[in-house]
């Protein structure tokens, strides 16, 4: 079959699949500009139509005219619970157990440091070589803090060295997605093992939540963090989340001992004595403009499954690797994804020795995703807003650049600050 004609046949598929798509109505809760195809919503998710209202109404009414009443009369005070728990309802979490605020990298510290005096004797961190970076300086940091060691040991080995070193391990610190390929690991059997072994368990759930049905009380989950701002589509720089399980929290010594932690924080008093419940891992005044904005903007997944949100991912993502399979053979890129459903979160992730400026060009066609070094172009795909027909455009437009050298131009050469 000709390059036409498999185009044309895999058009047809895609208009198929997005007629039948059952959450093909979430899209107009986003604000996405016309002409641009957006599969970076795993760095920075799109405009949810509820933020400019709500951050309109939180800047003009709550604020401007409520003034510093507003504490009390718009639950300012109860926005980082009310926002967690709402965090919560999409990650297995039940009520009382997550709180949004500060980022990930201050909600790792602060969970980190807590983990390990929970395990006092034991003198091993476990995490993964291929962690996020801000997920290893800050394990490196902890450790030097608390005098323990930190072991970097690959997801997929987690399990053995855990049954083998366990009885040393403090906690061990995963993802359930590795943010370059887009490979998943099994959260229940990770957590178990760690159980087993007698350490705790902490999840970065940055490339999970809102895109997988974490099941955090379910798989018995000890902690977990996360951010605002990639699925979850609460805007750049929004606030973080961390999820304390229930039975850990009165012993949840954590060391950013802000004020508004405190049992009695208007009490003014000198010296510290934890909230009860999960208001202890509150630290101090939150930005409230973005936490209102994250809430607001998780009305998007208002009467959505994330199981349908989890079926439309993987096929999304499914349907994206046959498009590379047929369409960009023979132009250099190997598959660094998963096949397996199983396996894969909600992106796809391609090599090739021109990953830069080929990412540079779709980008100046509109077609935005983003490269991670050395060589893998990455594509997210957040099930509320991207269609089979963008999936295919991206990879049609992908074949266009590379069979005409387009991306050898020298204005996509330069590297911008951000990749
Ligand atoms: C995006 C991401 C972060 C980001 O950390 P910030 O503190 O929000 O900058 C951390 N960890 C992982 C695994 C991520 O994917």
């Amino acid at each position: 079959m000709d390059f036409a004609q498999r185009l044309k046949e895999f058009g047809a598929r895609s208009r198929a699949l997005d007629a039948a798509d059952p959450l093909a109505h979430v899209r107009e809760r986003f604000l996405l500009p016309e002409g641009v195809v957006y599969l970076d919503g795993n760095s920075l998710g799109a405009l949810p139509a509820a933020v400019p209202g709500a951050l309109t109404d939180a800047v003009h009414r709550q604020w401007g005219t409520g003034l510093i009443r507003s504490w009390n009369d718009n639950d300012w005070w109860s926005a980082p619970l009310r926002v967690g728990d709402a965090v919560g309802a999409l990650i297995g979490a039940a009520p009382g157990q997550t709180v949004a605020g500060d980022s990930t990298s201050v909600q790792l510290y602060n969970a980190l440091v807590a983990a390990v005096r929970l395990r006092p004797g034991r003198s091993l961190l476990l995490t993964d070589p291929d962690h996020f970076p801000t997920d290893q300086y800050i394990a490196d940091s902890v450790a030097r803090l608390l005098g323990v060691e930190v072991r970097r040991v690959p997801a997929r080995e987690a399990r053995s060295v855990l049954a083998a070193e366990g009885f040393d391990v403090a906690v061990a610190a995963y993802a359930p997605v590795d943010y370059r390929t887009g490979e998943a690991y099994d959260m229940a059997a990770l957590t178990a093992a760690a159980h087993e072994a007698g350490a705790l368990m902490l999840w970065d759930l940055c490339h999970a939540a809102g895109a997988l049905p974490v099941r955090l009380d379910a798989v018995g989950a000890d902690f977990a963090v996360g951010c605002g701002y990639k699925y979850l589509s609460g805007g750049p720089g929004a606030p973080a989340f961390l999820y304390v399980a229930e039975r850990h929290q009165g012993s949840f010594d954590q060391p950013l001992t802000g004020w508004h932690g405190h049992a009695d924080p208007f009490g003014m008093h000198g010296s510290y004595t934890p909230a009860p419940g999960i208001g202890r891992a509150r630290i101090s005044t939150p930005p409230l403009l973005s936490l209102l904005a994250l809430e607001a903007a998780l009305t998007a997944y208002d009467g959505v499954d994330m199981a349908d949100v989890r079926a439309k991912g993987l096929a999304l993502t499914g349907f994206f690797q046959e498009c590379a399979d047929a369409l960009l053979d023979g132009f250099g890129f190997t598959a660094a994804t998963p096949r397996e459903p199983e396996r894969r979160g909600s992106q796809v992730a391609l090599r090739h020795p021109e990953a830069y400026p080929l990412v540079a060009a779709l980008v100046a066609r509109g077609v935005i995703g983003d490269m991670r070094a050395p060589d893998l172009l990455r594509f997210g795909v957040n099930a509320l807003y991207v269609s089979y027909a963008d999936v295919l455009d991206c990879v049609r437009q992908l074949h266009e650049i590379v069979s005409t050298g387009e991306h050898r131009e020298p204005r996509f050469q330069q590297r911008s600050t951000v990749t």
